[in-house]
């Protein structure tokens, strides 16, 4: 631990001391990124109930900094610290905030009029709307303002979340990571069998390399939903989900990435909205 004591510390008799009041700043930055995962976001908040002007870039600093970690006066600990390194790598997977960013709600959407998924198109300048793909009907479901609908879901979501919390068994993340797994399992071994199949002429070379191909993707597709899932203290999180004024706060990609680890999907009929839509549950 060379150099310049960490924001939060000072150096007294050869060892890092907690300065209280830094230390206090610094662990807020946790707390919040802890719960939301967003690095800005914590920023925002320490510099806002402080009055401060900390960095972005001091705040990455801080998630990885070993002195939090395993100094002689942690701030973090080791399942904290695990969990920031789980954000992370999740933020990691994050397109920085671009116009190629996937929507939040692309490919989330189906209509329960026609059964087709939305699709996100924008008409320029910046104006986005959600219209499902190949609609077959005639005349053709009505496209919908994109923000005026995300917004509707997240008012959905404040209402609902909560109420389906409270009638969830706290067992039902893990039912939901164990059900993941097993699907990996079962996907790895098929995988694993296609040489087999090939030698035994069920396969033809082409045929085997376009299943491996798919199941490959499928796997990876699965492992990063096992990798996303939220840690135990999803109850804790989802308080914070059924505050409107949280998904306001986020970037697109992240509330993607949060609609994604509670929702299978949402269906709604244009025709009748807000009423018509429901969201549908992983638990
Ligand atoms: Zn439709």
């Amino acid at each position: 631990m060379a150099g310049r004591a960490p924001y939060g510390y000072r150096y007294a008799d050869g060892i890092w001391v907690l300065k209280p009041e830094a230390a206090a700043v610094v662990r807020a930055f946790f707390d919040h990124f802890l719960l939301y995962g967003s690095l800005g976001g914590a920023m925002r908040h320490v510099n806002r109930q402080w009055a401060a002007t900390f960095a972005v870039s001091t705040g990455r600093r801080w998630l990885t900094h070993p002195c939090y970690r395993h100094g002689q006066s942690p701030l973090l600990r080791p399942d904290e610290a695990a969990q920031v390194d789980r954000w992370l790598r999740r933020n990691r997977t994050f397109a920085p905030r671009a116009v190629s960013a996937p929507r939040a709600l692309s490919g989330l959407v189906r209509c329960a009029h026609c059964a087709q998924t939305f699709r996100v198109a924008s008409a320029p300048p910046r104006y986005l709307y959600l219209r499902p793909c190949q609609c077959p009907r005639s005349p053709k479901c009505a496209a919908l303002d994109y923000t005026a609908t995300l917004n509707a879901i997240i008012d959905r979501i404040a209402l609902d979340l909560p109420q389906r919390l409270a009638r969830t068994d706290p067992a039902a993340l893990g039912t939901l990571r164990s059900r993941l797994e097993a699907t990996i399992a079962q996907k790895q071994q098929v995988l694993s069998q296609i040489p087999l199949l090939l030698t035994q002429d069920i396969f033809d070379r082409d045929t085997a390399d376009q299943r491996q191909e798919r199941l490959r993707q499928e796997l990876a597709a699965l492992m990063a939903q096992r990798d996303a899932l939220p840690p135990v203290n999803l109850g804790a999180i989802a308080r914070n989900l059924a505050i409107p004024a949280f998904w306001h706060d986020l970037s697109e990609p992240e509330r993607r990435s949060y609609l994604r680890e509670f929702l299978r999907g949402i269906t709604l009929d244009p025709r009748q909205m807000p009423q018509s839509m429901q969201l549908h549950f992983f638990f």
